[in-house]
């Protein structure tokens, strides 16, 4: 069993290559993104509770991310892997990450970056944009999604790091370019 995050900006390419990587590997995905829009979508009590803070381009307090994500992680006891996107986006949250897997017995083995700059991943969702109508995708939310992610986010990589866990892609280049050299690092441990 092998875990992973995949991590980077807003547009990074998190959604292409995770289902690629889901498609060869088998993991579970969590998108934190992903379940946030259905509960919003849905109107559940926590999609209530979101709906503004989502929709301005902020991060959801830790406290309801964390307790969403265990939730995942519950429904899924005898997932091979799982494949975590858009999470952890705070060092509370990466820690709580680690206490999650090793209650479980196990580990987060890679986190791997996707690594973009500014100028490609506006680009990128301003074409997004255009074909996906997301409501966060509008220009003021962007700037404020992206704010949060070089503020907050980027202090996620040197916790990693600095264990010696992180591993940089380069985010530019064909999907399959990118895609292959995220399955070299992956091969360094899988077996299955
Ligand atoms: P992005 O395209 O910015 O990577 P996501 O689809 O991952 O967007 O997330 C959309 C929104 O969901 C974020 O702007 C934020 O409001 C909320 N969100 C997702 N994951 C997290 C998280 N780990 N912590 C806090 N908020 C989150």
């Amino acid at each position: 069993m092998i875990n992973l995050v995949l991590f980077g900006p807003p547009g990074a390419g998190k959604g292409t290559q995770s289902e690629k990587l889901i498609q060869k590997y088998g993991f579970v995905h969590i998108s934190t993104g992903d379940l946030f829009r259905w509960h919003t979508k849905n109107e559940t009590p926590l999609g209530k509770r979101i709906k503004e803070i989502m929709n301005s381009g902020a991060l959801v307090p830790d406290e309801i991310t964390i307790a969403m994500l265990k939730e995942e992680l519950d429904k899924n006891p005898h997932a091979k892997g799982f494949l975590f996107d858009g999470f952890p986006r705070t060092v509370p949250q990466a820690e709580s990450l680690d206490t999650f897997m090793k209650g479980n017995g196990t580990a987060i083995h890679y986190i791997i970056a996707l690594d973009v700059t500014e100028d490609e991943v506006r680009t990128r969702i301003a074409k997004r944009r255009t074909m996906e109508n997301r409501v966060d995708d509008e220009e003021e939310k962007l700037n404020k999604r992206i704010t949060e992610y070089f503020t907050k986010t980027i202090h996620v990589l040197p916790f990693y790091e600095q264990q010696g866990r992180l591993h940089t892609v380069h985010g530019i280049g064909s999907v399959d370019e990118i895609f292959l050299n995220i399955c070299k690092i992956i091969a360094q441990r899988y077996y299955s």
